[in-house]
């Protein structure tokens, strides 16, 4: 069957990044699993449905249109019910809305298909939390890729401040912590490597770095 390259890790690490170069090296397809789970958050935050309602969260997640444009300058952005949401999506609030709806079981099994239907050839590269544990166990290439929550902070902290955000590094972390805790303590699907991949710690390590890292796990 086709290869998949599954790339997991808290958010901070580098996932997002590292996974588009590797993709875009390998020549395979790239899946932002991140992007559904905040596209349906959005989308039910739009609907202004009750996030303690799994039945209504399940229709959404069903309903809701998520689709993905390469843009000429290598931007990848994401299209929510035919609208361009990609800097939406990019808000902390975005990612806490994805982040509640992701703890729901029933929303998780209904994004399942449509995570696996990106699984064609050449190969897949695939971004996100579960992707070598649940999505793609059978995945011939897995890493977990991990960087200390200062780092992970002060990642995001540059990234929004080159966009012209304005935050507060301590307030990052806060953020970063508490998404940590959620996502690693919630009944389905918590973060956590695979038994088989192979972990790297991100730490005071450049991007170019982790990606030659991880190109060297495929062979040629
Ligand atoms: O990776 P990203 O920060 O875009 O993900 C946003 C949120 O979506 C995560 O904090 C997590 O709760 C959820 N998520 C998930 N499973 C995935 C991808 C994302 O639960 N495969």
């Amino acid at each position: 069957s086709v290869d998949v390259l599954t790339i997991d890790g808290p958010s901070g690490s580098g996932k997002g990044t590292i996974s588009r170069r590797v993709a875009a090296r390998l020549g395979w397809h790239y899946l932002d699993s991140g992007a559904l789970y905040r596209g349906v958050g959005v989308a039910a935050s739009w609907a202004d449905l009750d996030l303690a309602d799994p039945a209504a969260l399940v229709r959404c997640a069903f309903d809701t249109r998520i689709g993905f444009e390469d843009r000429a300058d290598g931007e990848l952005r994401v299209i929510v019910n035919g609208l361009d949401a990609t800097d939406e999506l990019r808000t902390e609030t975005a990612g806490a809305a994805a982040s509640a709806i992701a703890a729901v079981p029933e929303v998780r099994s209904a994004l399942k298909d449509r995570q696996r239907a990106f699984r064609r050839p050449p190969g897949l590269v695939a971004d996100g939390r579960d992707m070598g544990t649940v999505i793609f166990p059978d995945a011939r290439y897995k890493v977990f890729l991990t960087a200390s929550p200062e780092e992970r902070a002060e990642r995001r902290y540059k990234q929004l401040k080159d966009k012209g955000v304005s935050v507060i590094l301590d307030d990052l972390l806060r953020e970063i912590l508490a998404r940590d805790a959620r996502d690693a303590n919630r009944a389905v699907a918590p973060l956590r490597p695979a038994d088989d991949a192979v972990c790297i710690d991100t730490t005071g390590l450049g991007i170019d770095a982790v990606v030659e890292r991880v190109l060297a796990l495929v062979p040629a």
